[in-house]
């Protein structure tokens, strides 16, 4: 489940300029700062892949990166910066959505949250958006390696992990899969792209 090839292909505006060659896909987003480039790079062990999206007017696009020839990682835009104008910050953007709706070789999508902090609400609604939209999402926890001490009122990352699966149960039927994850560590490298193999493999 190694990745041995990873290649930028392009950054798509909409659903409809999205690579057409039906290979599966699986989207990566997350507030912005939560690790999501640092993720990327750490799957794919290459630094700086991902930043090839960072480039200016290239972090409000859909970026797909090939994978082994055969399938793609997709990062889409951040939410929840707060320098983004009100309208990218407080939603995401229509095209954003469009593509969870209407693109149909996406097989889940990857929801990154930050598991050294409390649960946020802003993850909170766009969880249970894909929930009630009924879309395959996978939850990957990230910075695990983080531990706040004790006398500031923290909580350890698997407290926060636990607390943020009540907070959505509601709104899925089945509890979504979940994968614990550290940049810095490594931790959930493997399960993820495990996990993705998995998927591809239905
Ligand atoms: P992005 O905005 O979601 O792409 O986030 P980045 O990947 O740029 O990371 C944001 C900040 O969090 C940076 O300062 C990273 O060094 C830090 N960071 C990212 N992943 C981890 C992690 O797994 N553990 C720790 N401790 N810090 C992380």
């Amino acid at each position: 489940a190694q990745i041995s090839q990873a290649e930028f292909v392009k950054s798509s505006v909409d659903t409809e300029s999205c690579p057409a060659d039906g290979a599966p896909e699986f989207a990566l987003v997350g507030r912005s700062n939560v690790g999501k480039s640092s993720l990327l790079n750490s799957l794919v062990r290459r630094k700086k892949l991902a930043l090839t999206s960072k480039k200016p007017g290239k972090t409000q696009c859909i970026n797909h990166f090939r994978i082994n020839d055969s399938w793609y990682l997709v990062d889409l835009p951040g939410f929840g910066y707060a320098s983004a104008p009100k309208e990218l910050r407080t939603d995401w953007a229509k095209f954003t959505k469009d593509y969870f709706l209407n693109r149909s070789t996406l097989v889940s999508v990857f929801l990154l949250i930050d598991a050294s902090i409390p649960a946020k609400k802003i993850d909170l609604e766009y969880a249970s958006w894909l929930g009630q939209n009924q879309i395959p999402m996978t939850l990957v926890f990230t910075k695990c390696d983080k531990r706040k001490k004790k006398k500031n009122g923290g909580k350890p990352p698997e407290e926060n992990v636990q607390d943020f699966q009540e907070l959505i149960q509601e709104f899925f039927q089945a509890a979504p899969p979940w994968i614990m994850t550290s940049s810095v560590t490594n931790q959930g490298r493997d399960e993820i792209l495990l996990h993705m193999a998995q998927l591809r493999n239905y």
